[in-house]
């Protein structure tokens, strides 16, 4: 999530605010939503304070440097800062539910906490609220967005009631749906078009048990792809490329082929060089280019089975050439950057690149910069 620093009007809300310029406030001023108007002079600032002196309360001036209109934005309580939580220009949007989790996963981008973040609901409906603009596709992360329950319903129902042509995309671990309490919290008259995004690390329980770090995951994540599926929902199988997944990835794309048939697709992803990953950077750090053989293997059994899938985080020059086709620009703008190598790679338009991230962490391969004649085969 990208953190600004502002300068901002005194005692505004610390709550979510859309930003609005001065021209357009006219036009998209409601009384029901908060406004930050982003000011470039004086004479735009002492207005906007005139016209809340004058009774609209729910609008304050604020100034800063990479803010941009349409941003939904939320304060830094006593900081000089705002977390842009949705931007309109962004390829992808996403909302961030929890912190919390039942899973350790050994890789995890973004270590869970205990702490009540319940809050986070409310957070999420208001950005929806918020949102000028309905995304075609908008994802709800964590943590494990399962463990709101109800929480998480109230969300997907605030965004089909404001966004009803939004395609929503939920990553989840499904463990809680091996529970008929959370499914019928959730799924039951569910309508909207919905897409679960789910892990799994293994064709057994012991390789998926210990990449999650938690006994009896596998059963609850198998339960929960099949809960899913009796409810008519679409899923997306998520692979994390990191050591003891690729070990085993030819076994796992046999097993998806033959036991989970309906899953829509599966995402085979470079590994996030951050979070528990460089922690246990031993297991996560990989070189995809030495397991190149082992990704043609895997995808050729998911393509024998009629699986869709798609490599995801993984830069071009990581990936076989057979597999450049599948490989998609996935890494969210706020975090996504080239290396000084990529300046003249042919194929720099159509590859995912790398996480921000990678020089404090690693890359998923030496990156090598593809000559045009390269492309033609
Ligand atoms: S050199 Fe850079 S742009 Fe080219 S394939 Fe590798 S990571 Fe992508």
């Amino acid at each position: 999530m990208r953190r600004i620093k502002v300068r901002l009007q005194a005692q505004v809300e610390m709550c979510v605010h859309r930003v609005v310029t001065y021209e357009n406030l006219a036009s998209e001023w409601s009384p029901d939503l908060r406004f930050f108007v982003l000011v470039f002079s004086a004479e735009n600032q002492a207005g906007t304070e005139a016209l809340r002196q004058s009774g609209l309360a729910n609008i304050a001036w604020i100034e800063g440097k990479g803010l941009q209109e349409g941003d939904i934005v939320v304060p830094v309580r006593d900081k000089q800062e705002v977390l842009v939580l949705l931007r309109e220009a962004d390829a992808h949007h996403s909302l961030f539910m929890t912190n919390r989790c039942n899973s350790y996963c050994l890789m995890c981008s973004q270590p869970p906490t205990l702490g009540d973040d319940g809050w986070l609901v409310g957070e999420a409906i208001d950005a929806v609220r918020h949102l000028r603009k309905s995304p075609p596709v908008l994802g709800l992360t964590g943590g494990e967005p399962l463990l709101l329950g109800t929480g998480l319903r109230q969300v997907l129902n605030a965004i089909e009631q404001e966004h009803p042509t939004t395609h929503v995309e939920i990553l989840t671990n499904g463990r809680l749906f091996s529970n008929r309490q959370v499914v019928s919290d959730i799924l039951d008259g569910l309508t909207m078009p919905a897409r679960w995004l789910v892990p799994l690390y293994g064709h057994c329980n012991f390789v998926h048990d210990f990449v999650v770090q938690t006994q009896g995951a596998f059963d609850e994540t198998i339960g929960g792809l099949l809960t899913l599926q009796a409810h008519g929902q679409q899923i997306q199988l998520r692979i994390v490329l990191i050591e003891p997944v690729l070990r085993v990835l030819p076994e796992l794309a046999a097993f998806i082929g033959r036991n989970l048939p309906f899953v829509r697709e599966v995402a085979l992803m470079g590994c996030e060089p951050i979070g528990f990953a460089l922690a246990n950077r031993e297991l996560c750090e990989v070189n995809l280019h030495e397991w190149g053989e082992t990704l043609e293997r895997s995808a050729r059994t998911l393509r024998r089975f009629s699986i869709p899938y798609l490599f995801m985080n993984a830069p071009l020059c990581a990936l076989p050439q057979s597999l450049w086709s599948d490989a998609h620009r996935s890494i969210s703008d706020w975090k996504n950057e080239y290396a000084a190598e990529c300046d003249g790679c042919a194929v720099k338009e159509s590859c995912s690149g790398l996480f921000s991230w990678y020089e404090r962490g690693w890359k998923p391969a030496p990156i090598r910069p593809i000559k045009q004649a390269e492309t033609i085969v």
